[in-house]
């Protein structure tokens, strides 16, 4: 099995197959088998298990997946990385790979397909252009999921994970933690990376839920306040709140909404609890 953790071989296969990075696919391939390894062993593996990773690339971390679990679907858009990664996991019969753009995939379906009845846990180096549409895009769709162990931008990890009343508390903050639990697992320096990026990294693990944290009456409601909330952050809510376009209230009310909730109107939204987004969502969208 090559060696894919390592810079001689990743340059053997660039010269051997033409293959160019593209900075446009976020295309920054781990050389680091520390990292590899802190990814694998977060994602909590067992034969019995089916692994979804997404940007296989050239398969380097593929390869530990194969090895840790039953089985494994992998999902890559650039067409030129596929040869290269089929050669270089042909020591293995249990993955498929899915030559596709994520975002477009039907994952509740694949999930259906390839893992019927696993226990399923997705692992990834993300696309770090689109890692809060993917993270999203993952979490808003329900899947039969058991965590997300990505490594992403550490500035985006930050926020994910930041408690309320910080500075990187926010939006992201508030949608990720409705859904999941998150963890950092650890950061990563550009040098572990070829090429390099230009920022850090951290590779966070989500464990998924079963019910949200807080009980809403409409989710489209609760994060329509959460948005309106931090979308001016230094205003206050009461003037966040009533000149947003999401929602349906004039000063007046959401004076009256927020006294209502025990919520000084003159907070920003950077210091509610989940608890106090949920209460006054579900006083505006009943
Ligand atoms: N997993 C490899 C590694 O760790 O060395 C590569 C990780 S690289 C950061 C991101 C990978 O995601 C690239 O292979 C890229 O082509 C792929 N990618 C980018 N956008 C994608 C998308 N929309 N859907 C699926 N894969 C994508």
């Amino acid at each position: 099995m090559k060696n894919l953790a390592s810079i001689k071989v990743i340059k053997e296969i660039l010269s051997d197959s033409g293959f160019k990075f593209s900075k446009s696919l976020g295309q920054n391939f781990l050389i680091d088998e520390n990292a590899l390894e802190k990814i694998v062993s977060a994602t909590e593996l067992t034969p019995e298990c089916g692994a979804l990773e997404i940007g296989p690339g050239f398969g380097t971390l593929t390869q530990r997946l194969c090895m840790a679990a039953g089985k494994v679907v992998c999902i890559e858009i650039d067409s030129g990385a596929i040869p290269i990664l089929q050669n270089n996991l042909s020591d293995f019969e249990n993955f498929t790979i899915i030559n596709d753009d994520v975002l477009k995939c039907d994952l509740a379906a694949i999930i259906k397909e390839h893992f019927d009845g696993m226990s399923v846990k997705l692992a990834a180096n993300l696309p770090y252009y689109i890692t809060t549409p993917i993270i999203m895009h993952v979490l808003e769709a329900r899947l039969p999921i058991d965590s997300l162990t990505v490594m992403i931008q550490k500035e985006v990890a930050m926020r994910i994970a930041a408690p309320e009343g910080t500075k990187d508390y926010g939006a992201l903050s508030v949608a990720v933690n409705f859904y999941a639990i998150p963890q950092v697992v650890v950061h990563v320096p550009p040098s572990s990376f070829i090429p390099q990026p230009k920022v850090s990294s951290t590779v966070i693990k989500l464990t998924m839920r079963d019910k949200p944290p807080v009980e809403v009456a409409s989710e489209k409601g609760f994060f329509s306040v959460v948005k309106a909330s931090f979308a001016q952050r230094r205003k206050t809510l009461l003037n966040a709140l009533s000149n947003s376009p999401q929602i349906p209230l004039g000063k007046a009310e959401v004076s009256r909404v927020l006294s209502k909730c025990g919520i000084d109107e003159k907070r920003r939204g950077e210091t509610l609890t989940m608890q106090e987004f949920a209460d006054v969502a579900n006083m505006i969208f009943k």
